[in-house]
């Protein structure tokens, strides 16, 4: 099977056969030279973008500022980027830490002008002209402590200085891209080296929505740092718990999918209603087997009393029905029923039926579920 590797050398040999400059660059470099696998692949190129295009007849040009072609092939999406300025080193030197500013010809020689290689050796995220550098786009300075977060590396001296000095420019970033970064810190192996530095340059004073206060930040230097599976709602939802913000707000405020929102309300939520009651089984219905494993596990690393993944597990197999649609009665059987036209009705009462099954009041079946009603219409008249 090809990888991901054999179709940007592809890629780059087919450049290279029509004249062009083109070398692997940018992260996928760093990390092959530490050893980890890398998310994807980036290319440079002194190919101009309908030059590429011209060439890889699956290409499309990429609606950024940069002039960037996504090229597919065999099944990956490689990013084939024209360099900026008029040569590699100029490009090279563009980019935003000395680690991320190599390059890889295909035939393996690496291309080293401001001795990333050296400070990926010693562990320090470091810039040329670090002032230059936050000048030119404040979105490097939560950049240089996300790759904290990912790698365990130091900032270098100058660039925390100049962090510190400019944190509030970061305000000025559009939060679509701060939020990208500050999930991909809060997935770091490392994270609470990574806010230590968020700590020590004032960045968490800018976290997007609602600042942190700094208290709020030394709480964060004791969260768990958890395994790499976990959802990014879970990630979100404990990093707000160990805060002590368990209200929606906060979220509310983030640019994250709605979907994703949405989880992390939900996990919230139970995590609230939770805090003064035991799970019962109307709860672990309404929040269902994720939502609770999750609130679980996080008041288990908050060391709260929780019950075990295996035993949620069990319990929920035990229920009855699963969610609304396994209810053997439905709408339209409500509105039969009850000779009463479709209203905000029936999902009351279809809520009604639900606690009934699964609190074992009624067995479930349409002729007892039914019944019960009729009984309940009695009583009520
Ligand atoms: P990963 O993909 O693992 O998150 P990466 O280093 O590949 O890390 P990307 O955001 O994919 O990061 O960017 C690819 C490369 O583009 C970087 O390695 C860097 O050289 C350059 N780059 C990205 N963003 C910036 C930026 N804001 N300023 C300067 N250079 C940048
Ligand atoms: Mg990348």
């Amino acid at each position: 099977e090809r990888t991901v590797i054999d179709e940007a050398s592809q890629i780059i040999q087919r450049l290279n056969e029509d004249g062009y400059r083109a070398y692997y660059v940018g992260g996928a470099v760093r990390d092959e030279l530490l050893d980890r696998p890398s998310s994807d692949i980036d290319i440079t190129t002194s190919a101009k973008p309908n030059e590429i295009c011209l060439l890889f007849p699956r290409a499309h040009q990429m609606n950024t500022e940069h002039q960037t072609v996504l090229v597919r092939s065999g099944g990956y999406s490689i990013e084939v980027t024209t360099e900026r300025g008029d040569s590699l080193v100029a490009d090279l030197s563009h980019r935003d830490f000395t680690i991320n500013a190599m390059a890889k010809s295909a035939d393996g020689k690496l291309i080293d002008p401001l001795n990333g290689q050296k400070d990926l050796q010693q562990k320090v995220i470091r810039s040329v002209h670090p002032d230059k550098r936050i000048l030119e786009d404040p979105l490097r300075m939560l950049r240089a402590i996300r790759f904290v977060s990912e790698l365990n590396f130091q900032l270098d001296k100058q660039l925390l200085n100049a962090i510190k000095q400019h944190a509030y420019l970061l305000e000025q970033v559009a939060q679509e891209r701060v939020i990208q970064e500050w999930e991909k810190l809060l997935k770091g192996a490392f994270v609470q080296q990574a806010f230590q530095f968020l700590k020590r340059s004032t960045l968490y004073r800018f976290f997007p929505g609602y600042p942190l206060s700094e208290n709020e930040i030394t709480k964060l230097l004791m969260m768990p740092v958890i395994d790499r599976e976990a959802s990014s709602a879970f990630r979100w939802v404990l990093f707000y718990v160990w805060i002590g913000r368990e209200t929606d707000e906060s979220v509310g405020r983030l640019l994250l999918s709605n979907e994703l929102k949405r989880q992390i309300k939900n996990r919230l939520r139970m995590f609230r209603h939770r805090k003064d009651k035991n799970i019962d089984d109307w709860m672990l219905y309404q929040y269902g087997l994720e939502t609770t494993r999750d609130v679980e596990h996080i008041r288990h690393l908050m060391g709260l009393e929780h019950e075990q993944h295996a035993d949620v597990e069990k319990r929920f197999d035990a229920l009855p029905i699963k969610s609304r649609k396994d209810l053997c009665v439905t709408g339209v059987d409500l509105m039969t029923a009850r000779q009463k036209s479709a209203g905000p009705w029936i999902k009351e009462e279809l809520e009604s039926l639900e606690k009934q099954v699964i609190n074992r009041e009624v067995g479930h079946s349409k002729q007892d579920l039914l019944m019960w009603l009729e009984r309940k219409g009695h009583n009520e008249e």
